[in-house]
């Protein structure tokens, strides 16, 4: 019985790795017939960003990948919220005490501190663990008695509670990605469980809640690899089986050097996160792939590809074919580059899938210049353009020739196309548009073909003048199409107004 959770902290915007984080967990769930579970970890308040969780649903809902578990559709695991779980950890760090895994430490913010400076200066890491115990440098060298324990709390004094982690062990863990792992407990810090606040750490919430919420499958990025011994140790002394992990590769910048950071959208050009983001206390907005004009499909069939790959030549995968080649044992070990010019490659892609109806409503929405214009008219020119555009941003500039008369000509273009017999040439052009009865496109080309080849005038000098006429420019789909959408009168028209 397949559940694996997406488990964010609510403390900014969802970026392109959590989103990714998202889509592996949701694929592998479906995959296996499972559930796909969103639990907040909100248990740090000082981080806790409004609008956050709000974001994350709508970021996971405009992807396709909807819960089936979550705050807002709570199964029968719930609350989903950690902040709504607050009264159920402590009894494990209790029983983490009583089992002589877990220990109460006073250390003052200034003794840690000093033990962080004092071992900076020799070149040194401070690690919390039996090493500091032993040599009885810190409050709690020896682990405080039990008396002497509660005799503090009674005096009400701060404290954290923390795991004991052991000596001279080797741990053998394991990843699905990864393989085995072996980890000297040495090198461990005895990680904070619990503070005073009431409230648990991420480690301790993390594991209870996975437990509870009977998790088969921890799906998540590398930089929580280094927790995996303490969270391997965790499962142990609360004697409870440990899921299966799987640590998914970082996502480096476009260089491929270094992580992708959530600064890195600003600076680089190019958004990293799904949907654009006001934060709540500067008012700075971030933009996001949605509103930049991508669709969540080419943003999903993209970031599937950083980390996996489904070993063939195959790169165009809607959510349903990525489901059913998804496997986690094809996903690679080492970081993936982030390559802001494939997506849009993939948008590209299903720009071309999408229906020009729903295209030519978008398209309307955006440009003044269309409110009255007919939808199908619209829709038709969309059909001729669209192979050319990646966004819908880019319909206007690939057609607004559609819509309205030239006012200029590109000059480059201008000098191209005009030669000295040109203007007797498009003179002609005009009167034979003129005698079409049936203005298609086919008799156009006929008609305007025919007459070249008679004439053998050379089918550039025809075409490019005509074009300009049209276009205002060289570019621009087929120009018989072009004739035929925007008519007879309209055509003759523009020939005319370019000669004289
Ligand atoms: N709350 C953690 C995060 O923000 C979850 C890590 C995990 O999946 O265990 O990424």
């Amino acid at each position: 019985n397949v559940r694996v959770r997406f488990a964010p902290s609510p403390t900014g915007p969802l970026h392109i790795g959590g989103v990714r984080t998202a889509l592996f967990n949701y694929l592998f769930a479906k995959k296996h017939n499972g559930t796909f579970i969103l639990r907040i970890e909100d248990t740090d308040q000082n981080r806790y960003v409004e609008g956050a969780e709000q974001y994350i649903i709508d970021a996971l809902n405009w992807c396709g990948m909807p819960t089936d578990e979550s705050p807002v559709n709570a199964g029968k695991y719930g609350p989903y919220r950690q902040s709504e779980r607050k009264h159920l950890y402590k009894q494990y760090a209790d029983k983490l005490i009583a089992s002589g895994n877990a220990y109460y430490a006073f250390d003052t913010a200034e003794t840690l501190d000093f033990h962080r400076k004092d071992h900076e200066a020799k070149g040194k890491t401070f690690i919390y663990n039996w090493h500091n115990r032993e040599k009885g440098r810190l409050v709690n060298s020896l682990i405080l008695s039990p008396e002497e324990t509660q005799a503090k709390l009674d005096a009400g004094e701060n404290y954290v509670i923390r795991f004991k982690s052991s000596q001279d062990e080797t741990l053998h863990l394991k990843d699905m990605i990864r393989g085995d792992i072996k980890i000297d407990t040495n090198i461990l810090d005895d990680k904070v469980l619990f503070k005073s606040d009431g409230m648990p750490t991420y480690h301790l919430a993390n594991i209870v809640d996975d437990h509870l919420m009977e998790i088969s499958h921890v799906i998540r990025g590398e930089e929580w690899l280094p927790s995996l011994a303490l969270h391997y140790q965790l499962y142990q002394a609360l004697g409870w089986e440990a899921p299966e992990f799987a640590h998914l590769p970082l996502i480096l910048k476009p260089t491929g050097k270094g992580k992708l950071s959530k600064r890195d959208g600003d600076k680089l050009g190019f958004p990293v996160f799904p949907l654009k983001w006001t934060d709540p206390k500067t008012g700075d907005i971030s933009s996001g792939y949605k509103e930049d004009g991508y669709f969540p499909e080419a943003m999903v069939n993209f970031l599937a590809f950083l980390g996996w790959n489904p070993g063939t030549e195959q790169e165009i995968f809607n959510l349903e074919e990525l489901i059913a080649a998804f496997d986690l044992n094809k996903v690679n070990k080492s970081g993936a580059r982030f390559d802001p010019d494939k997506i849009k490659w993939f948008n590209h892609h299903y720009m071309q899938e999408q229906s020009n109806d729903e295209l030519a409503k978008a398209f309307k929405n955006s440009q003044n210049e269309l409110v009255e214009i007919d939808a199908n008219y619209i829709s038709m020119v969309i059909g001729l353009i669209k192979e050319r555009a990646t966004f819908v941003s880019d319909f206007w500039a690939l057609s607004h020739f559609f819509f309205t008369t030239p006012t200029s000509y590109d000059e480059k273009a201008s000098k191209k196309a005009f030669k000295e017999d040109t203007k007797s040439i498009l003179e002609e052009v005009a009167s034979i548009i003129n005698t079409i009865e049936d203005f298609t496109v086919e008799n156009l080309q006929t008609k305007i073909k025919g007459w070249i080849t008679s004439k053998e005038i050379g089918f550039g000098k025809v075409m490019m003048p005509l074009r300009l006429a049209l276009v205002g420019d060289l570019q621009g789909p087929d120009v018989f199409d072009i004739m035929f959408m925007i008519g007879k009168t309209e055509a003759v028209k523009r020939v005319e107004k370019v000669i004289n």
